[in-house]
């Protein structure tokens, strides 16, 4: 069998649909989990309901409202008669939005996030589905939340692995064994008390791995709008090359430092049962794209990765004391408590300074933590640059015209924290 993952932007409208619904067809295995994400930048929308949900519940009840729209127009582009368990279901997911930013009672944010969060996967699905099956692809819609098993960490459930293999094993075996097309949400999960919990944004990627390592694949496909995964971002940078092939260790670092084409948590469960990965394109679904497998490194050329919205912190003792193991070993128990992952770090005798995604909630946080302690610096507007494979011609090409503040260097892989360039605004001359 095997697991295909489909991302927002192939779904990201109608027509978007109809080649999914074609790339099944034409290259599904005869035992076949498809995993999809909510429609293009659908997550995003939610996210703003969320926070208005706690600002302004009327913008919330709006905007929820508009994403329902616009669900709706692609509804009625793809189906000449509409389907009422298709129109039923997504009512009560929307309606079931609505309940929970209307509800009074005071809930944490990161709960209420994960309970309105997946209704763009929720309803996706239940689209995709529908069509498969007009289009005559047998397929069934299982929900994610009775196989994806986490813990209570909201927006970013840790999986609970024996509960979940066996759950995906039920749910997908027998219908598997006919034939026909396991359809399930990528990026959420339940906990053992029925809660929605989301696995982190981009997180689908890493749902289908999960699926794949326990239905024991024998590949997995991941379906993007890029031929494969490239050398850099081509959004962010020119000259980019394909990359025909990629070990996993090779993977999980690239992604590890924040190439955003695959989530950095995809490749382990992969890894561990050998199932090989294909990064394909949606858009040229018969060429080749990469293929990440195996533990054998050739030569790469120089890879780079790109984290924007980053800042330095730096944090010295106030009396002058030196950063001792127990000032550290206290700040990375805070890091670990507010989830806050250290990119880049550097100590010298009384300070200390990390990388870090500029987070302004959690710097407070972090910050009410440690000022009896520590002077803390915060410097934004910061971008990381992460070059794997890294050459001397390199290095000076990408840093040109660029003010470095940080440059660290380990063997294959060099990290340089420059200032992020100003946002130029091209003004229009009115004559
Ligand atoms: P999905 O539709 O699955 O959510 P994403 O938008 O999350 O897809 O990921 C695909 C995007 O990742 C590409 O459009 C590209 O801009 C970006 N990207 C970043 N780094 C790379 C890379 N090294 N190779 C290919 N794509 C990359
Ligand atoms: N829809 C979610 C997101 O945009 C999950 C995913 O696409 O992987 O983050
Ligand atoms: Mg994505």
């Amino acid at each position: 069998m095997n697991v295909f993952k489909f991302g927002g932007a192939s779904v990201k409208d109608a027509n978007g649909i109809r080649n999914v619904a074609e790339i099944i067809s034409k290259y599904r295995s005869d035992e076949l989990v498809v995993v999809v994400s909510a429609t293009g930048k659908t997550t995003n929308a939610l996210e703003q309901v969320i926070q208005e949900k706690f600002e302004n519940k009327t913008n919330a009840l709006q905007l929820l409202r508009k994403i329902r729209q616009d669900h709706e127009v692609i509804i009625q582009d793809l189906f000449n008669s509409l389907p009422a368990e298709l129109l039923r279901s997504i009512n009560e997911y929307f309606v079931e939005g609505e309940w929970v930013i209307d509800e009074d009672r005071e809930m944490a944010y990161d709960y209420v996030y994960d309970q309105i969060i997946g209704i763009g996967e929720l309803v996706s699905s239940q689209i995709l589905a529908s069509y498969l099956l007009e289009k005559g692809i047998k397929t069934k819609c299982i929900d994610a939340r009775s196989m994806i098993i986490t813990d209570d960490t909201w927006r970013e459930g840790r999986i609970q692995w024996t509960s979940t293999n066996a759950k995906i094993r039920d749910n997908c075996n027998s219908i598997l064994r006919d034939n026909i097309v396991v359809l399930t949400q990528g990026f959420i999960g339940s906990t053992a008390e029925n809660n929605t919990v989301s696995l982190g944004r981009e997180g689908s990627d890493y749902t289908a791995a999960i699926i794949s390592a326990a239905l024991e694949a024998q590949s997995m496909t991941i379906w993007k709008d890029v031929p494969g995964v490239l050398t850099a971002d081509p959004k962010v940078f020119d000259n980019v090359s394909k990359l025909d092939h990629l070990s996993f260790l090779e993977a999980i670092e690239m992604t590890y430092y924040g190439a955003k084409v695959i989530h950095p948590k995809t490749i382990q469960p992969l890894k561990n049962k050998n199932i090989p990965l294909y990064v394909k394109s949606f858009l040229h679904p018969e060429k080749e794209g990469t293929l990440i497998f195996g533990e054998i490194d050739r030569d790469y050329p120089p890879i780079v990765v790109l984290e924007s919205n980053q800042s330095l912190v730096h944090f010295s003792s106030k009396d002058l004391s030196f950063i001792a193991e127990d000032h550290l070993a206290r700040l990375f128990g805070l890091f670990d408590k507010f989830r806050i992952k250290v990119n880049v770090m550097r100590n010298t005798a009384i300070s200390f300074t990390v990388c870090i995604q500029y987070d302004k909630a959690k710097l407070n946080s972090l910050i009410e933590k440690v000022q009896d302690l520590f002077t803390v610096i915060v410097e934004p507007n910061l971008d990381l640059y992460t070059i794997r494979h890294c050459n001397d011609s390199m290095l000076p090409r990408l840093l040109e015209e660029k003010i470095v503040i940080m440059e660290e260097r380990i063997r294959k892989t060099v990290q340089v924290v420059v200032k992020s360039a100003p946002v130029i605004i091209h003004k229009k001359d009115h004559h």
